[in-house]
């Protein structure tokens, strides 16, 4: 680390047209969450701004479909190399602008070169079929790439999500408009940097920022563009919908959660708490798949809770540039907020502060690692995604009850079971309704395994042969 970490931190700019742009007519103030400090001044996109983009991701995508799939495989191996060469930059750029800790920032940079190196892969076998025909005639299926596409990245993996929304496509032949967010963008410019280095033609990729209504109202009613690719929460995913619907452009949702975690009672408990405290403090819990709601199986219910309240309870919290923080700050003061009220909802609930519970004085947007027990069902907490480092306890006896709990809400992004019984594990495995499920591990994104959930969660996924699938349309040539 730099004695200086903030002078690694750029001039925040758009990219469009093959141009850095840094000056705009409005700017949004980009904020250190640890410090409250101020970052930079990130310009923001107007109308003019945009329709250029669009013309360039018109351009960009005849060309780039065009180009040999060998030569979009070099750029996105010559960028993950790039990024893996400046992984303390880059770490330390979105630990400034994110708040999560070095080792996680450091973490989702590599995984984003690994997303870049699968892809680069992946994208030569996009083969297509031939159908049997009688002598002399054919037919064939063959993946095409959709097109243009608009795409927008939250912030809470500043490097990890651009490098989601970039990949695939880029691999496919699509052109991309990526909008992340504009809490984050420092991160975002390092991903794209590294794909220009690589050798990445202009006119394929643009970044730009702006008000996020303006900027995808305006990006999806352009018929230029074919695909919207959104992560957040899926109220704003169910408007982008919407807005889609007009053009009939395709999309892949990635929308929000609330993964249920059971606890049975022959899991290795020890195991369970070390591996659900550290799943838990990732991120201090802004993550779609956290674990979030906890069914704990009677008999263990009350080990459980001192176990975990003890070692979640006392995660080191504080800057992520300190090398001895297991636990960031919240991304902006409305998760703070947010904390405020979903734990004060549950205690008028009834609910017991087992650990934390409140903020932190201080400069900072810092929230307790709270444990909430005996938490009824009706608390807000069990029902609307905390997207904080809260874990709310209740308790299950049958496994047919914990299955009930679990697939209660209208979510099903990730969910987690703890057992060291194969049966129970596969019972649970084929019973919930989620996209990605994790047993005795809260480990599930991997850059070969589908990322994505069902219900309102969302449709799609990002990561392996699915998510590069997902930028790609079918063509079917019959030929007599
Ligand atoms: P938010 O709903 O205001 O924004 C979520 C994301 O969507 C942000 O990145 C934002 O820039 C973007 N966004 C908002 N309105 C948009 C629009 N009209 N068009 C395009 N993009 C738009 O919430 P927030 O306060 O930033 O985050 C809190 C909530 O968002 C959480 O409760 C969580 O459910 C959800 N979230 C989910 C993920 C995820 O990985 N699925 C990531 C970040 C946030």
């Amino acid at each position: 680390m730099t004695t200086n970490p903030q002078a690694t931190y750029p001039r925040l700019a758009m990219y469009i047209a093959g141009r850095w742009i840094t000056a705009a007519d409005r700017t949004h103030r980009v904020v250190n969450p640890a410090t409250g400090e101020t970052l930079g001044e990130l310009p923001l996109a107007n109308a003019g701004d945009l329709d250029a983009a669009l013309q360039c991701a018109e351009r960009g995508f005849r060309t780039w479909r065009a180009t040999p799939v060998a030569e979009r495989a070099r750029v996105l191996q010559d960028a993950a190399r790039l990024l893996r060469a400046r992984v303390e930059q880059i770490a330390t750029i979105a630990t400034l602008e994110e708040g999560k800790t070095l080792a996680e920032t450091r973490i989702e940079t590599m995984a984003c070169a690994a997303l870049f190196d699968f892809y680069a892969e992946e994208a030569k076998r996009t083969y297509g079929r031939v159908l049997v025909r009688p002598a002399g005639t054919r037919s064939l299926v063959v993946h095409e790439p959709v097109g243009p596409v608009a795409a927008f990245a939250p912030w809470n993996f500043p490097v990890h999500n651009p490098g989601r929304k970039l990949g695939a496509p880029i691999a496919a032949g699509c052109s991309v408009i990526l909008k992340p967010a504009e809490e984050t963008p420092a991160s975002a410019m390092a991903v794209v940097q590294a794909l220009i280095d690589a050798g990445c033609p202009a006119d394929v990729v643009q970044l730009v920022f702006g008000v996020p209504d303006e900027v995808s109202r305006h990006l999806l009613a352009s018929p230029v563009i074919r695909k919207v690719s959104f992560t957040g929460s899926t109220a704003v995913g169910k408007h982008l919908l919407r807005l889609a619907a007009d053009t009939v452009k395709r999309t892949t949702m990635e929308l929000g959660g609330h993964a249920p975690v059971i606890v049975f009672d022959d899991c290795d408990l020890e195991r369970t708490v070390e591996t659900l405290a550290v799943g838990k403090a990732r991120n201090a819990g802004q993550v779609c798949v956290s674990p979030t709601r906890f069914y704990v199986q009677d008999a263990i219910h009350d080990r459980f809770v001192a176990a975990f309240a003890s070692r979640f309870g006392n995660t080191r919290i504080g800057n992520g540039l300190d090398g001895q923080t297991q636990m960031g700050p919240l991304a902006n003061p409305r998760r703070v907020e947010a904390m405020g009220e979903i734990v004060a909802d549950a205690r008028r609930q009834g609910a017991r502060i087992a650990g934390g519970g409140d903020g932190v004085d201080g400069p900072g947007n810092y929230w307790q690692p709270t444990i909430l027990a005996d938490v009824p069902i009706t608390a807000r907490v069990m029902n609307d995604e905390p997207f904080g480092p809260v874990a709310a306890i209740a308790r299950f006896g049958s496994l047919d009850e914990a299955v009930e709990q679990a697939n209660r809400l209208p979510f099903g992004l990730a969910a987690f079971a703890f057992t060291e019984n194969a049966r129970r594990a596969n019972l649970i495995g084929d019973a919930i309704e989620a996209g990605m499920i994790g047993i005795n591990t809260t480990g599930l994104a991997a850059a070969d395994a589908p990322f994505g959930g069902v219900k309102q969660s969302g449709h799609g996924a990002e990561d392996g042969p699915e998510g590069l699938m997902a930028c790609m349309v079918t063509k079917t040539i019959h030929q007599v």
